[in-house]
């Protein structure tokens, strides 16, 4: 016999019917299962952009997920509300008495889900939160004093050891969903427009929402996994990396099947992109066990750097307007498709701390701004790496050379050509080469902002000083 007679589970980055731990365990508990997405009010306040792509993501991954509910007579109830009213509210109304959620682990929703919680108990009102988002989440893969892990390389190596067949099994059985009519009063699907919101467009195919692409895109990239390692530092090869970063963070795919494509796999391909999955349980667990390091450096003795403070510099950053092409680049793809290539967001990064001297916090906080795959806990990771200030961080001595990054991983100057067409008739070695080539004088590109080699010995006694 079932312990429940009907349960609510709570979507949030687990955009998906198949393999969602949630959804499993409530259909194994339950009679019936209604499903929730609610879009948080309080989220929704912080964004200024209003053709924000994530919204659009979400929303039109949502109807996706009612249409396959349609075709069995039921629905997901979407509302535009505060969640620790909303869900406890919703769940006495609909005689749920249990809500079932994945865990999230960004300080500010842990203590949201903790008030929602309490205020279902407070109704008498169970609530069951489960692991999806991650392979492993904060406390499970610990080193041997018991405490976790500051270094990526024995991390990933304790997390390869713990991993059985059962950590990555697909999470599928029946699931009963509770019928359309009795959901009516609750079912009005806001438009993008009710949100506060304009619908936009994707620019990459990768990018475009629900499960089925998520799947697509997967599929597709599996052809070329095994080429992966050599494939994934060149940002002009468009599927050199799988483009599912997007998917991952709005759970759009499982982990777990992304998991089960590469986990057998014995090429070098498969082995590196995994050791990119085990980065991001890395960095996931680094935010769930030192929250802080949402507003401070993760090596707190860099707190003390003396960042600029520089509105012209920052601004020529955000524009694509620095006179390194490679920074340009990256930065024009960031804010003309809302996705960047791995490594020119390294370089981007590394240029505007240790070239610019400006505070990670800045640069973190545009990329959240616009990243259509922005992630906490891998946004921070990743900022926090490149300015030195991170756990297992890039050693502040080893300071990127934007020109080298630039022969090294675009070298026919490809990508930078296509952001940067007022380049077009430059030849590569006049684009690798900035402070000496003299762009700005036959083109209206602008000349370097900064001298890399000046600012270079700026930034180590920046670090030397802290
Ligand atoms: P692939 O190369 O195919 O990798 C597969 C998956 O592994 C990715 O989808 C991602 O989920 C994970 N992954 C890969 N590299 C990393 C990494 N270094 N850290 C954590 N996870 C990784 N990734 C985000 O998902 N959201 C962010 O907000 C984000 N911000 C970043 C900021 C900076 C400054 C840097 C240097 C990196 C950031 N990354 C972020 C990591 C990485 O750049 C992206 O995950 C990757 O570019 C996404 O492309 P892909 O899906 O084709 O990756």
């Amino acid at each position: 016999m079932k312990k429940y007679k009907r349960a609510l589970v709570w979507l949030r980055r687990d955009l998906r019917l198949d393999d969602n731990t949630a959804l499993f365990e409530a259909a194994k508990a339950s009679e019936e299962v209604a499903l929730v997405f609610i879009f948080d009010i309080n989220i929704l306040a912080l964004l200024d952009k209003k053709t924000d792509t994530r919204i659009n993501f979400i929303h039109n991954s949502i109807r996706e997920i009612n249409n396959q509910l349609s075709s069995l007579g039921s629905a997901v109830i979407v509302k535009n509300a505060d969640p620790e009213i909303e869900i406890p509210t919703l769940a006495k109304s609909l005689n749920a008495e249990a809500v079932f959620f994945n865990e999230d682990y960004e300080p500010t929703t842990k203590e949201r889900d903790k008030n929602v919680a309490r205020e279902c108990f407070n109704k008498n009102i169970k609530t069951h939160h489960f692991k999806d988002h991650v392979l492993f989440s904060g406390d499970e893969v610990l080193n041997q004093a018991k405490l976790p892990y500051k270094v990526f390389s024995p991390y990933r190596k304790a997390w390869l050891k713990k991993i059985s067949l059962e950590d990555y099994t697909e999470r599928e059985g029946e699931v009963i969903y509770t019928k359309k009519e009795l959901l009516s009063s609750h079912l009005s699907f806001p438009s993008i427009k009710d949100l506060g919101f304009k619908s936009c467009n994707y620019h990459y195919d990768f990018q475009k929402p629900g499960s089925e692409s998520g799947k697509k895109t997967l599929e597709a990239f599996l052809k070329r996994l095994d080429n992966y390692d050599l494939s994934r530092d060149f940002p002009r090869l468009e599927g050199g990396t799988s483009g599912l970063s997007v998917h991952l963070r709005f759970g759009t795919i499982s982990l777990r099947r992304c998991i089960r494509a590469c986990i057998n796999q014995k090429t070098k391909g498969a082995r590196i992109w995994l050791s990119e999955l085990i980065w991001r349980d890395f960095y996931s667990m680094i935010l769930d066990t030192h929250p802080y390091v949402v507003n401070s450096s993760f090596n707190k003795k860099y707190n003390d750097i003396g960042w600029a403070e520089d509105e012209k510099l920052l601004n020529a950053w955000e524009t694509g307007m620095t006179g390194y092409p490679i920074v340009d680049a990256g930065m024009r793809q960031l804010v003309n498709t809302g996705w960047m290539h791995n490594r020119v967001r390294m370089i981007v990064a590394s240029f505007f701390t240790k070239d610019l001297l400006l505070d990670w916090r800045y640069g973190e906080a545009f990329f959240a701004k616009h990243l259509l795959d922005y992630d906490l806990a891998s946004n921070n990771g990743g900022w926090q790496w490149s300015a030195s200030t991170g756990c297992d961080a890039q050693p502040y001595f080893r300071i990127f050379n934007p020109s080298l990054q630039s022969k090294r991983f675009d070298d026919k100057a490809e990508y930078i050509k296509h952001w940067l067409p007022e380049l077009k008739d430059c030849s590569p070695k006049e684009i690798h080469s900035p402070e000496t080539s003299l762009l700005s004088t036959k083109t209206n590109y602008p000349a370097p902002i900064v001298e890399h080699f000046i600012q270079k010995k700026k930034a180590l006694s920046l670090f030397n000083n802290a």
